[in-house]
């Protein structure tokens, strides 16, 4: 599969893959009426499976920056990384994003920070392989980032409380006890072109990437966003957002930002590139 690649100054974005779902638009977004998604069924058809599903894309990204690469999320994982959720998101079936890695030309041993928007169980698969009694980083070289605040909110037994199943202990525990994980809170610099701002609502500790190299400028945003109909939205209440006033108000500003700052942004469950556009007055995502 080809990779939509995006160079910002000197930084380079590539998508990676890891699995596609469709799922009903009343489980995601049980407040939004269903006759309200028509304007954005036209206007984004591949966004939707029929007239009545979120086409979800669970992609990762990998990013070059001043001789350093990362990767962002690690995606579903697979059956032995991440069960749970491989079972009860994917649909049983594996992700595919090691194969996507190799086949844009890296390793797992050549990524040097993998970047966590946020600890969810559809962004963390591939944090940690497991070869019978065996757990290593699957990222052997890595250093692991993530928020302080999803540690502390997702942290065993609550993940299984919040989706009814488990993950963290499959995908998040074991980093903290090989010693790779760096938890951290506030903006965090990861190279002088890449900065880790927090973003929370979706979860306490969302957090978003900003690409600022060249005088040009991008955010890749995690669950900020479900799809682009929330461009314009910002009221529309996913179900798993966990402060769902906090989550409309940081998807505001970031389209505030977004539009100020000229910038590119990405969101993980959509495919591609996007700006934001006007229309009447409107806010809309316009793919690039
Ligand atoms: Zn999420
Ligand atoms: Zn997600």
């Amino acid at each position: 599969m080809p990779h939509p690649t995006l160079n910002i100054g000197n930084v380079e974005i590539s998508v990676l893959h890891d699995g596609e779902v469709s799922g009903p638009f009343q489980r995601f977004f049980p407040d939004v009426p269903l006759e309200a998604w028509a304007p954005y069924l036209k206007r984004y058809p591949d966004a939707y499976t029929g007239s009545d599903s979120l086409r979800v894309h669970f992609e990762c990204y990998l990013i070059r920056s001043q001789g350093r690469t990362l990767l962002i999320d690690t995606g579903l994982g697979n059956a032995s990384s991440n069960p749970g959720t491989v079972t009860n998101v994917g649909g049983g079936v594996d992700g595919v994003l090691l194969a996507e890695l190799e086949a844009a030309g890296f390793q797992a041993g050549d990524i040097d920070i993998v970047f966590l928007t946020h600890l969810h169980p559809d962004h963390v698969g591939w944090n940690v392989t497991r070869d019978g009694g065996n757990e290593s980083p699957t990222f052997p070289n890595a250093r692991y980032v993530a928020h302080e605040a999803d540690w502390a909110a997702f942290d065993t037994p609550r993940d299984s409380e919040i989706f009814g199943y488990s993950w963290w202990a499959e995908t998040v525990a074991p980093l903290r006890r090989m010693g790779v994980l760096d938890l951290v809170s506030g903006e965090t610099k990861l190279t002088g072109e890449l900065t880790a701002i927090p973003t929370p609502g979706h979860t306490p500790g969302s957090m978003s990437l900003v690409v600022d190299s060249g005088g040009e400028r991008a955010f890749i945003m995690g669950d900020v966003f479900h799809g682009p109909a929330q461009v314009t939205e910002t009221g529309w209440v996913f179900h798993y957002d966990t402060d769902p006033d906090q989550a409309g108000q940081t998807r505001q500003r970031m389209l505030d930002r977004a539009e100020s700052e000229n910038a590119t942004i990405a969101i993980c469950h959509h495919s591609g590139f996007g700006r934001v556009i006007r229309e009447s007055g409107r806010r809309y995502w316009q793919a690039v």
